[in-house]
């Protein structure tokens, strides 16, 4: 997906640098009792109320079905934003297994808050921890700076020095958020990621690669993120609506084309292609596609570009409209049962 793409129906795999694999089973859910009106709002009564109702089993089949979804679309890499504060333990691992099984590679992280107490913390932490020093692919997670303390900001820092891993952090995505900058500025490394970052200031001064979500942006109705201001280099994710990253492209072309007529195309491709400095090895997979030229002029125009064969190192992992490895139809039998069973609890939470 570099200069050999152009002329080519191929591409590496492509990374989705911010998803939550946790919230595929929200599809379907029940509406809240009154219509949040707010990014905050939005967060209080459907996130916080979903994730809490969330266990191990039906984080296992939210990520399998996540991650079919997103081999899919020719994403072979994505890197997960985790949280499920009543099933925390072991859920980094339930995540990363689901992934391999799949075949997609996964850069899994637990997202600390201090929004269940100082201990709800302390296990995220030790999540984080105990991923890493098993030797699990990841990075060390925090919500958001607006619901973790001071202590917890520097733990989650100290925790990912210690393995020389960055933070994944959403960083000012609504307004609620807005002193961010100031709250992280003494942590963040050029390892971290840098999520949203819709109302930082543009000489903000956070260190890491800033991740871009325009749909969820646009679903929050938070604001347009406008990336171009930023000295970071920028990734683009999804927030966990899906994996479809040719879509998430177009789109975050048509945002900054909204913003500024001679914007480019090749902008949103290089905030795509960025996702490589985050999971290099997503560049030694491999994906057929259904159209002949894989350039981003003809890509921002073109929908219903399709996968035809996706490879993970040497290993087809999907083929003629099907995965190699896995049932489709198994997956989506089960994630639709766990789904039904989160969504019948999600009425006890308030
Ligand atoms: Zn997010």
């Amino acid at each position: 997906m570099t200069d050999e793409s152009n002329g080519s129906n191929e591409t590496h795999g492509l990374v989705c640098a911010h998803h939550h694999l946790y919230s595929t089973l929200a599809r379907g859910m029940p509406a809240p009792v009154n219509n949040p009106t707010n990014f905050e709002e939005i967060l209080k009564m459907v996130w916080w109320r979903l994730d809490r109702a969330l266990d191990l089993e039906s984080i296992k089949w939210s990520a399998m079905l996540g991650a079919l979804e997103a081999v899919e679309r020719g994403c072979t890499a994505i890197v997960d934003h985790h949280e499920s504060p009543e099933a925390i333990e072991g859920s980094l691992s339930v995540i990363a297994d689901a992934c391999e099984t799949v075949g997609v590679r996964v850069l899994c992280s637990y997202g600390v808050t201090d929004r269940h107490g100082s201990e709800g913390a302390k296990k995220g932490l030790d999540e984080n921890r105990r991923f890493l020093k098993e030797g699990g692919r990841g990075m060390v997670g925090l919500h958001a700076s607006f619901t973790c303390e001071d202590e917890t900001l520097e733990a989650a820092a100290e925790i990912a020095e210690s393995f020389g891993v960055g933070v994944h952090v959403h960083v000012a995505e609504g307004p609620v958020d807005a002193n961010a900058a100031t709250r992280l500025k003494g942590f963040t490394k050029d390892n971290w990621l840098i999520v949203h970052g819709v109302h930082l200031e543009d000489d903000h001064g956070l260190r890491g690669i800033l991740v871009h979500n325009p749909r969820s942006n646009m679903n929050n109705s938070v604001g347009y993120a406008n990336p171009i201001r930023f000295s970071n280099e920028v990734a683009l994710g999804t927030d966990g609506i899906g994996a479809d990253m040719l879509e998430e492209f177009r789109l975050a072309y048509a945002r900054h084309r909204e913003s500024d007529v001679a914007a480019s195309p090749e902008t949103a491709w290089g905030w795509l292609t960025n996702g490589y400095r985050i999971i290099p090895e997503a560049m030694n997979d491999r994906v057929v596609w259904s159209y002949p030229n894989m350039d981003p002029w003809e890509l921002a125009f073109s929908t219903g570009v399709n996968p035809i064969e996706v490879m993970v190192e040497q290993e087809t992992i999907w083929a003629n409209g099907a995965s190699t490895r896995v049932d489709a139809n198994e997956i989506r039998a089960k994630a639709s049962e766990q789904a039904k069973k989160v969504h019948a609890r999600l009425a006890e939470i308030i």
